[in-house]
C-alpha cells in the first residue's frame, strides 16, 4: 500500500462535495495533488482530490486552521502566478507572428540585460508564451482562464503630464458606450494636461503593462487586436 501524500494546491468555491467521504454542500473545498515518495508532484490536474477541510486536515495530519492557511496562501500564489501569465500574453502575443527583428526588439527591450549574451529573443517570447499558456489552462482549481488574443478586451489608460497612470477602465463592448466614455476620457485627459492611449490587454494589470510599453510594442498591440476582430 503506498502512502499518500498531498500538496495543497489551493481552494477551490465551485466543488462543495468531499471527494474522501462524500459531504456535500459544503462552502469549498481544498485541492490536492498526491506526492511520489520522493515528495514530488505525482500526476495532473486529473489526479487532483477535492476534500472538505477537515478530511483534508486528517489526511495530512494537519490542524484545520493549518489546511486553510495553507490553501488560502496556496491559491494567492497560483491568482499571481495567473496574473504574471496574463501579462506576459498581453504584451508577447501580438508579436508572436512578427518578424524576429521585431520580436528581438520587444523582447530586449523589456530585458536589456539579455542583450548580446547569447539569450535567443524568438526562444525566450516561444517559451514564455507556452508557460503562460499552460499556466491559464491549468484547472486544478477552477476552469481554463481566457488566454487569447481574442479574449482581449480594450482599456483606455489616461496619464498624467509626468507620465504615471492616472486611471484604467475597460472600454465598454456597446459603440454608443465606448465613444462616449472615449469623449469623457479625452476631457479627462486634457484637464489634468495629460495624454490617452487606447491598448489591448487580458486585464486591467495586464493593460498598464502594455500601455507602459515601447511604441513598438503598442503598434504590434494594436495590429494584431483589430486583425483578430476583423
Ligand atoms: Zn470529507
Amino acid at each position: 500500500m503506498p502512502t499518500w501524500k498531498w500538496k495543497i494546491k489551493g481552494i477551490v468555491d465551485d466543488i462543495t462535495e468531499c471527494g474522501c467521504c462524500g459531504r456535500r454542500g459544503l462552502k469549498r473545498t481544498v485541492a490536492m495533488m498526491p506526492l511520489d515518495a520522493d515528495g514530488n508532484e505525482d500526476g495532473t490536474a486529473e489526479d487532483v482530490v477535492y476534500y472538505g477541510t477537515s478530511c483534508a486536515a486528517t489526511a495530512l495530519s494537519w490542524t484545520q486552521g493549518k489546511v486553510t492557511n495553507t490553501a488560502r496562501a496556496a491559491q494567492a500564489e497560483r491568482d499571481q502566478r495567473d496574473a504574471y501569465a496574463r501579462r506576459m500574453l498581453s504584451i508577447y502575443a501580438p508579436v508572436e507572428f512578427a518578424p524576429v527583428r521585431d520580436k528581438a526588439r520587444v523582447y530586449y527591450g523589456r530585458n536589456q540585460h539579455q542583450r548580446d549574451t547569447g539569450v535567443k529573443a524568438t526562444e525566450e517570447v516561444a517559451k514564455l508564451l507556452a508557460q503562460a499558456r499552460a499556466t491559464l489552462a491549468d484547472t486544478t482549481t477552477g476552469p481554463a482562464r481566457p488566454a487569447r488574443i481574442e479574449d482581449f478586451r480594450r482599456y483606455v489608460v489616461i496619464f498624467t503630464s509626468d507620465d504615471r497612470i492616472s486611471l484604467v477602465r475597460r472600454v465598454p463592448e456597446e459603440e454608443a458606450e465606448g465613444q462616449e466614455q472615449a469623449a469623457a476620457a479625452q476631457r479627462r485627459a486634457d484637464e489634468i494636461r495629460g495624454r490617452l492611449l487606447v491598448v489591448a490587454a487580458l486585464d486591467a494589470e495586464s493593460a498598464r503593462d502594455v500601455a507602459y510599453s515601447d511604441d513598438l510594442t503598442r503598434e504590434w498591440n494594436a495590429k494584431v487586436w483589430q486583425a483578430a476582430r476583423a
